[in-house]
């Protein structure tokens, strides 16, 4: 899968350098492919394609074309499904039933609510003598990470063009690969040139020159803390709006009368799931003291039921995590919270069947304390946390004692309780009793987790500037 160019301007243009960016396998640890290493030169061109665009074009049509546009590409999208989900088992190392289910399935989703919301979204009302109007915020500037790197791309690309924003996208260089088959998709549907456009490149060569560029009205970011402080200061000395997605710890909170078994078997599969590199994991398992005994036993048989392989392959529920050096930090984790005296029940080393591939046993501690750094930070990698309580309030303080607010859970008998427990935790957004997936749902972070929300209206809200007009 080599790529040795850029899509700018409605086609595939030499990129302005000549350096590469090889993508590794994680299972496998072989090269798959390469994309070029953009350069601020290309940074600069695709910008200036997007400002055209925008200008010209796209910023004046209607919702009604708009939506037409979204639906031919989440059209094309959906039939490269498995091409989608393939490339993404390969790069990221998610297992192919859930690299097409969520992976390759989400974006498509996330491109069709935004079809359907342009049905009814009201871009101007009146508020008293004034004609409120919400116009497209001009050309965005997306940073996407690699963990779910179609479905993060499409929680960008889909609400600002559906605003009338025109796009430069930097795709992870970890990922990118699912980027190129995007822009093969608006190839093919013809998308008029300049409303996306992709510069492959590192977050410090590429990112920090797209974040900077003076034609940039405003940036949409996924990704650590670590490099969204960095996005957000260059933003803020350019008065630069910036949206930011960021990481998460979140609490999947039992209380005493909830459902012990299906709460501890969902809050597993939810912290493993993409071998636990989600942002919105339930990383913490919270659970009454009396029941960490029982708790502990549902979670490691629940652990059981999801072998390790290759992502390849269809019965494979756990694959590798996605490099070398995201294992080390894995594996880092685990032993310094074996010396705080954590209690490990599961897993914890690298498993035998494999000699190739960054795998890690899933792993479970328990009689983690709040105050430990597997509680508090974010560990990306396969491993679960497991903090037991003594009343309801400790409970809550547990779940609000991190510097994240992303997302978590409440399991209760009562719908009420858990809706009460729910109100106090500070995060953006809460599922009661396993509540369904909603892809219309605001999404985005209280806390170091991020500003802005993304999905469904509010997501849309963020690429829309108001202006009132006084009659
Ligand atoms: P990362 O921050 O290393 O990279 C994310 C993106 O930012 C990449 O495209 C990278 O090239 C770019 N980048 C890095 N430094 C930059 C800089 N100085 N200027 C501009 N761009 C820069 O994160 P990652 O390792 O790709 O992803 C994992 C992190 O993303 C985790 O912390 C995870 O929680 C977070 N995440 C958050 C969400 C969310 O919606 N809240 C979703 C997925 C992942």
């Amino acid at each position: 899968m080599e790529y040795p160019h850029l899509y700018i301007g409605g086609r595939w243009q030499t990129p302005a350098g000549t350096d590469t960016i090889s993508v590794e396998s994680p299972s496998t640890e072989e090269i798959i492919g390469a994309v070029p290493a953009g350069t601020p030169d290309d940074v600069d061109r695709a910008v200036t394609a997007a400002r055209a665009a925008f200008e010209e074009h796209w910023g004046r049509t209607t919702a009604a074309e708009r939506a037409e546009w979204l639906a031919r590409l989440a059209a094309n999208l959906e039939a490269r499904r498995d091409a989608i989900a393939r490339v993404i088992a390969q790069e990221v190392g998610t297992p192919i039933r859930i690299a097409t289910s969520i992976q390759a399935t989400s974006p498509v989703t996330i491109l069709r609510s935004y079809v359907e919301l342009l049905e009814s979204f009201r871009f101007e009302e009146e508020i008293g003598n004034s004609l409120v109007v919400r116009e497209p915020m001009g050309v965005v500037g997306a940073i996407t990470p690699w963990n779910y790197p179609l479905h993060q791309i499409a929680a960008k690309i889909a609400p600002a063009l559906a605003a009338g924003c025109t796009v430069v996208l930097k795709p992870s260089e970890v990922a990118p690969l699912n980027a190129c088959l995007l822009a093969e998709a608006c190839l093919d549907v013809g998308l008029p040139p300049g409303i996306i456009n992709i510069v492959h490149g590192t977050g410090a060569s590429v990112g920090e020159a797209l974040v900077t560029h003076p034609d940039i009205d405003m940036v949409s970011f996924t990704g650590s803390v670590r490099a969204g402080r960095r996005v957000a200061t260059l933003g803020a000395e350019r008065i630069r709006k910036v949206t930011l997605e960021l990481g998460g710890k979140s609490a999947c909170v039992l209380l005493d009368d909830g459902p012990l078994e299906q709460a501890v078997g969902m809050c597993v599969k939810h912290a493993l799931l993409n071998s636990g590199q989600t942002c919105n994991a339930w990383t913490r398992l919270v659970v009454p003291r009396a029941q960490l005994g029982e708790a502990e036993q549902v979670a490691v048989a629940t652990l059981r039921t999801l072998p390790l392989g290759d992502p390849l392959d269809p019965a494979t529920r756990l694959g590798p995590v996605v490099s070398a050096a995201q294992r080390d930090r894995v594996e880092g984790y685990i032993a310094g919270a074996r010396t705080e005296r954590a209690r490990l029940i599961a897993g914890g080393r690298r498993p035998t069947a494999f000699n190739k591939g960054y795998y890690i046993e899933p792993t479970i501690l328990s009689d983690v304390r709040s105050s430990m750094i597997i509680a508090q930070e974010e560990i990306f990698g396969p491993v679960l946390a497991i903090l037991p309580y003594d009343d309801e309030e400790e409970a809550v303080q547990i779940a609000n004692d991190t510097v994240y607010g992303l997302a978590g859970a409440v399991w209760s008998a009562n719908p009420a309780r858990a809706v009460g427990v729910a109100r106090r935790i500070r995060t953006g957004q809460v599922d009661i009793n396993g509540g369904r997936y909603n892809p219309l749902a605001p999404f985005g972070g209280y806390k170091q987790s991020g500003i802005g929300r993304e999905m469904g209206r509010f997501g849309l809200e963020e690429y829309l500037q108001v202006k009132a007009l006084a009659k």
